[in-house]
This record gives structure tokens, C-alpha cells and sequence, in this order.
């Protein structure tokens, strides 16, 4: 009798860390809701562990990347970029924008607590401040939404789990810690970025539009500049990984196409910005 009992505590004990855990889980998963869409996110990691996450991801990939030092690039960066953050629903993150010197690369990229690179080889097909505002806006909004720690989250689901994720979860186990580094190293492993899903990614040109619109740049621009990335990347051997993981051309454009009249309403009100010709010459 005695032994059982013992083991009607153990369970009594087990089932109510277990109640606790998943009661916090739960108040986690319905705080998250993107913007723009509303999608209820399933986010396990607090937003300072995402964001220390990809602090320490620049630094690797700034130890590994050459930083550009054109004048024009870094500073049509900065103007479109800042007018982006601070439309978005996350403006006071600590942002940082680097532009990588590798004008092959047709890439942008951005990593949870608003940390964002762009390689050199985007900027010509940007072209303009309204084409870059298309970038940076797709990269502003994975920012935004969260996309960074969904995938984190989702990887320590896949790895621990539902029942074990909730116990672990409970004491912040150093189970849940090798997953959430697991999740993360498999994304070190593709240059800093970790892959999206398809979702996510058509999430960020919608919310990218909308933000672009309220910044002050013409959304119509973002069809011209998908035209100009198909042209500019139609004989690459491998498509680079901005595209692998992306829509194909023909859904992202009558996706933005089924978008403008919305993203048209926030331009109507917004403060316009000079659509401004970014040079090439470097
Ligand atoms: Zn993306």
C-alpha cells in the first residue's frame, strides 16, 4: 500500500507539473498573433531568447562575411530601412543593417530582434528605394511576426515532443536548451538564416507590402521589382536560397496583385518618401 501511494504522489506531482507546464505553454501559444494577418502563432521561447539568438547568429555571420563599405548601398539601406522599423509593430527592437559586400549573391536576410543583412548583388535589381523598400520590408516582417522563434519552437515540437516538451519546459531543463541550439545550429548551417516555411513566407510579402505602403513607397512597386528578380535570376544555375524557399514568381506576383487595393489604402494615408534611384557605381 505504502508503495503505492508513493507512486499515486509521484504521479499526482508528475500530472500537475505536467498541467502547469502545458497551462504555460498555452498562455505563450495564444499571446502570439502575427500582424497584418492575425495567424495564431505557436511561439515556446521568450522573445529576449529569440532575440539573444540572433545577436549571437549576426556575429557569426559577421565574422564570415565581408561588410560593404559603398557609400551609396549602406546609406539607401539605413534611409528605406528606418522609414520600414518604424512603421512596424516591433519599431523599438535594436535594429541593425549590414550590407554585405558579394554582388553575386542575389540574397537578403534577417534574423530574430531585428537584425538584417543584404548582399550587395540585390541592390542593382532593387534598383530604386521603393524596390528596396520590397526587400526590406519581406525581411522587416519575418522580424516582426516572429518567424525566427516559430521555427525554433517548432523544432523543439519535433524533437521533445508534446508531453516531454511540457515537463522540460517546466524548469527550463537542459533538454529544451539542446533542442532550442539544435534548432538553431541547423539554421547557422545555411549562412545565418534559418528556413522559413512557406508560410512564413508568404506572410512576409503581405506584411512586407503593407509596411512598405505605410512607409510611404508605391506597393505597386513590389510587382516591378519581382519582374526585375525573375529577369535577374532566370540563368542562375541554382536558384540562391532567398528564392529556393520562396513562392514561385507567378504565386508571389498574384498574391501582391490580390494585395495592392489593402497595402493601396495604407499608402492613400502615409507620409510619401522620395522614390529615389540607387546608383550602381561602387
Ligand atoms: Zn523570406
Amino acid at each position: 500500500m505504502l508503495n503505492r501511494t508513493r507512486k499515486l504522489d509521484w504521479i499526482g506531482k508528475f500530472l500537475f507539473v505536467l498541467f502547469i507546464a502545458l497551462f504555460t505553454s498555452f498562455l505563450l501559444i495564444t499571446c502570439y498573433k502575427a500582424p497584418v494577418t492575425g495567424r495564431s502563432q505557436l511561439i515556446l521561447i521568450s522573445e529576449e531568447e529569440a532575440n539573444q539568438m540572433g545577436v549571437t547568429a549576426f556575429q557569426e555571420v559577421l565574422s564570415k562575411e565581408k561588410v560593404s563599405n559603398n557609400a551609396v548601398y549602406n546609406e539607401a539601406v539605413t534611409r528605406v530601412a528606418g522609414r520600414i522599423t518604424g512603421v512596424s509593430v516591433t519599431p523599438r527592437y535594436n535594429w541593425d543593417y549590414k550590407v554585405f559586400k558579394d554582388d553575386k549573391t542575389i540574397n537578403a536576410f534577417a534574423l530574430p530582434g531585428g537584425k538584417i543583412g543584404v548582399y550587395s548583388g540585390i541592390i542593382p535589381v532593387a534598383m530604386n528605394d521603393a524596390g528596396l523598400a520590397t526587400v526590406l520590408g519581406h525581411e522587416v516582417a519575418h522580424v516582426a511576426a516572429h518567424h525566427g522563434a516559430e521555427r525554433i519552437s517548432a523544432g523543439i515540437l519535433a524533437q521533445l515532443g508534446a508531453v516531454a516538451l511540457g515537463v522540460a519546459l517546466s524548469n527550463r531543463d537542459p533538454l529544451v536548451v539542446n533542442a532550442i541550439m539544435q534548432a538553431y545550429g541547423i539554421g547557422v548551417t545555411v549562412g545565418g538564416i534559418l528556413p522559413f516555411s512557406r508560410t512564413q513566407e508568404s506572410e512576409a510579402d503581405r506584411i512586407g507590402l503593407i509596411y512598405m505602403a505605410k512607409a510611404g513607397y508605391h506597393p505597386g512597386e513590389a510587382i516591378d521589382f519581382w519582374n526585375r528578380m525573375e529577369l535577374a535570376t532566370q540563368n542562375k544555375p541554382r536558384p540562391p536560397e532567398f528564392l529556393a524557399t520562396h513562392p514561385g514568381y507567378g504565386t508571389r506576383v498574384s498574391n501582391l496583385k490580390k494585395w495592392l487595393p489593402e497595402a493601396m489604402r495604407y499608402y492613400e494615408s502615409s507620409d510619401r518618401a522620395t522614390n529615389l534611384l540607387i546608383s550602381s557605381a561602387h
